[in-house]
């Protein structure tokens, strides 16, 4: 075993798109766990949209940061994490970790499926798509939904939980046009598009004549006006992020269109997945037999090696993940 634990910090605050020089990887020696707690040995690592939104306050400058982690307990003085157990934790942007059982979960690996999938559809992000579509937009068997950054983690896991609801049309936008092959067919939508080719709500009319009735937003901006355009009385919009105002600059302007969701009679409701850990293994229940037999697939880009994982999280900023972004430090 190494010697050695490296963590990245950050050292600057970005100004608008971060940088690499926005970050720091730090060595020192391994950590000994003290009573209640274990050493991590992290195997996978999450980078996420939200990390940057992190950067601009939430985030202390020179000091380790949070993020979802998968590691295997390599010492332990707790008998709740005992030694080669693999667990879920947020001590991510390292390789090493000192964890309490309180603050993690000992994973059960299920058969025929990769533990990276616990940070992708098994994890907050498949959870992210789970609770937008089944709690919040309450989407019914036959009705047609519209899902933004549909070829990330969040929209990838969307659109296959859709049709395992029994949607009628899936429609998914992404930034290319390779995005947009993989989601017809790799990940089984009806139509998609690229938001670059035109307007979204003219793409959005032409990919689903007869109107939408739920939109699972990761985006915002042009795509919330979009949808509102084409959306059915009696819609649902579950928002779950903005990632195009994630990166400074103005805000982009209410849509001017907004009113239409009184005259339409639709319903527009934001959520946070970290209210929601309580249906973990409602999602786990939900989606291990479709995983078993393929009609579901962990959608997602590995960076292979700790030296990458801030390349990775600048990546997944400019759209060069397909599925869900997650770097792998060691071996699974
Ligand atoms: P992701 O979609 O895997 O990665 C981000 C994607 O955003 C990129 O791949 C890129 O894809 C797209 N993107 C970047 N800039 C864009 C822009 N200006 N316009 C349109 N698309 C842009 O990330 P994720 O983890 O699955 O998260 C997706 C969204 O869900 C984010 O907004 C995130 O904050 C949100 N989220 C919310 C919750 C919650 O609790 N509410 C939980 C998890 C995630 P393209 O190539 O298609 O542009």
């Amino acid at each position: 075993m190494s010697t050695t634990a490296r963590a990245v910090h950050q050292i600057s605050r970005p100004q608008g798109f971060p940088t690499a020089a926005d970050f720091a990887f730090v060595a020192g020696p391994l950590p000994a766990p003290g009573p209640g707690t274990a050493l991590v040995e992290n195997l996978y690592l999450s980078v996420d949209p939200y990390h940057r939104e992190s950067m601009d306050a939430e985030w202390e400058l020179h000091t380790p940061l949070e993020g979802r982690a998968i590691g295997r307990v390599v010492t332990s003085r707790d008998p709740r994490l005992p030694v080669g157990a693999i667990v879920f934790h947020r001590h991510g942007w390292r390789t090493h970790a000192l964890v309490r059982p309180e603050e993690s979960r000992v994973l059960k690996p299920l058969p025929g499926v990769p533990l990276s999938a616990w940070l992708s559809v098994l994890g907050g992000t498949g959870l992210s798509a789970y609770v937008g579509l089944v709690k919040i937009a309450q989407l019914r068997p036959g009705e047609s939904v519209f899902i933004s950054a549909a070829a990330g983690g969040v929209g990838s896991a969307a659109g296959q939980i859709a049709r395992l609801l029994g949607a009628g049309r899936v429609i998914g936008s992404a930034g290319s046009a390779a995005k947009v092959r993989h989601l017809v067919d790799d990940l089984g939508f009806d139509a998609a598009f690229d938001y670059h080719d035109g307007p979204v709500g003219d793409q959005l009319r032409r990919a689903a004549p007869d109107g939408i009735d739920v939109f699972l937003d990761n985006v915002g901006g042009d795509h919330l006006a979009g949808a509102i355009e084409v959306l059915r009385d009696h819609g649902r919009i579950a928002w779950c992020g903005a990632v195009a105002q994630y990166n400074g600059g103005e805000p982009p302007a209410a849509p001017r269109n907004l009113y239409d969701i009184v005259g339409k009679s639709i319903r527009l409701e934001g959520f946070l997945v970290h209210e929601y850990g309580h249906l973990q293994q409602e999602l786990e229940d939900f989606l291990a037999p479709a995983l078993r037999d393929g009609r579901v697939v962990p959608d997602e880009t590995v960076v292979e090696g700790f030296d990458h994982v801030v390349d990775a999280f600048l990546g997944m900023l400019r759209g060069e993940n397909t599925g869900k972004m997650l770097v792998r430090v060691g071996e699974g």
